[in-house]
């Protein structure tokens, strides 16, 4: 008998050979020294480039104008509560595994101004509403649960009823350089739920880093233009096997979501102490939504000016652990901290399936490690396999 992991992994495989017999040919290769060509390819197509680089102790991603702004030899170690940046003897630039940020901030601006009002001298109120800067960007470096979790988004933003124009504007305009992961942190779990190590598909251009420079597969027509602008060789034997390599090493990850029908048991689960154990160590400060690459809530507040006439509307990610986040007309629905931690893991790993079709989770770890008191949403979903036991 197979179990539901073996036959996912029996899927996988097969998904994966089709990949290969689909696009016909190997992936492309480049040496090192092509990879600050690709950044100008881009830059000289009008891409504003965003890059991971090192930057108070975190790798975290900015505007980027040269490889030597890369991580070139730093490895990270994460766990529950903690992320360590430092350096290796690797002379590899993607030799990590993510810091806190993913692709979510550059789509789904963390705070953005929405409109302005203004009342006319004769008392008549105009708005004017804010559009998002439409210049092209390229991120480079995403992940594969960054990838993942962009599609997500993606169907969030873009494929219900109402249409976010501020989304769809950048994600319109946006390029995404992946590279697939070669250092598992040991909060990743991508591997349990689908989404990586490796990037399936979503990205315009695919980068494995190898020893001497990088496989290159492209996706999409956008991705195949740049790659016009590199000096690109048949990828040899050896090359797909260090590639095969590096997969089978960042598939081995140490947390994974446990096997049971988690959507069925969080629905039935609602009264479970385990919410109020929980809420003894949870400080409700948000953290693990704000890193979490799928989380969509945001609030929108009016802020106005001293003269009275004028006023700004922003809109700004918010959670679903702070208290105003289920204020409804005079009530905090869910005022307890058992019952807004209750909220974000039944929502991600239950009702997400109803809205959504898969859970809102792509194993990226970011919420276990920048926990402040190291909360790990793979223990407490296992938490609820025990009890079931007992
Ligand atoms: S719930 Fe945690 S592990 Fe899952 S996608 Fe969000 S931050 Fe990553
Ligand atoms: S689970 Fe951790 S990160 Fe999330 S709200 Fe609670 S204390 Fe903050």
């Amino acid at each position: 008998m197979y179990d539901d992991e073996s036959i996912y992994n029996i899927y996988r495989n097969v998904k994966s050979l089709f990949r290969t017999f689909e696009n016909g040919v190997r992936a492309l290769f480049f040496q090192t020294d092509q990879l600050q060509h690709l950044l100008s390819a881009l830059s000289s197509k009008g891409y504003n480039c965003i890059g991971p680089q090192v930057r108070d102790d975190a790798i975290i991603y900015d505007e980027l104008h040269a490889i030597d702004q890369l991580p070139q030899g730093f490895n990270d170690q994460q766990a529950p509560g903690s992320y360590t940046l430092s350096r290796n003897n690797s002379t590899k630039f993607f030799d990590w595994a993510n810091g806190p940020q993913a692709i979510k901030p550059n789509l789904f601006s963390p705070r953005e101004k929405i409109w302005q009002s203004e009342q006319a001298a004769d008392g008549a109120i105009s708005f004017n509403t804010t559009e998002p800067d439409p210049r092209p960007i390229a991120i480079i470096g995403a992940r594969a649960c960054d990838v993942a979790a962009m599609k997500i988004q993606d169907q969030h933003f873009l494929e219900q009823e109402f249409i976010d124009p501020y989304y769809k504007t950048r994600r319109e305009s946006l390029l995404v350089v992946a590279v697939n992961c070669s250092h598992p942190a040991d909060t990743c779990f991508c591997y349990s739920t689908g989404d990586g190590p490796f990037v399936d598909d979503g990205a315009d251009i695919v980068l494995t880093e190898l020893n001497q420079g990088f496989l290159i597969d492209t996706y999409t027509d956008q991705g195949k233009e740049i790659l016009k602008a590199l000096t690109l060789l048949e990828s040899t034997s050896e090359h797909i096997e260090q590639a095969e390599s590096i997969k089978a090493k960042a598939s081995a990850q140490k947390r994974s979501l446990p096997a049971f029908e988690i959507k069925t048991r969080l629905f039935n689960e609602l009264n479970n102490d385990a919410w109020h154990e929980i809420a003894t160590k949870c400080l409700s400060c948000g953290n693990c939504t704000s890193v979490c690459p799928t989380c969509f809530c945001h609030s929108e507040t009016e802020v106005p000016e001293l003269d009275g006439k004028s006023s700004t509307h922003y809109r700004q990610w918010d959670s679903c652990f702070s208290q105003g986040h289920s204020y409804i007309h005079g009530i905090t629905i869910r005022s307890e901290t058992s019952q807004r931690y209750r909220q974000w893991l039944t929502h991600k790993f239950a009702s997400w399936h109803e809205q959504y079709g898969r859970s809102g989770c792509v194993g990226c770890g970011r919420c276990i490690t920048w926990c402040p008191v190291g909360i790990d949403v793979t223990e407490s979903l296992k938490n609820f396999e025990e009890r079931r036991r007992d």
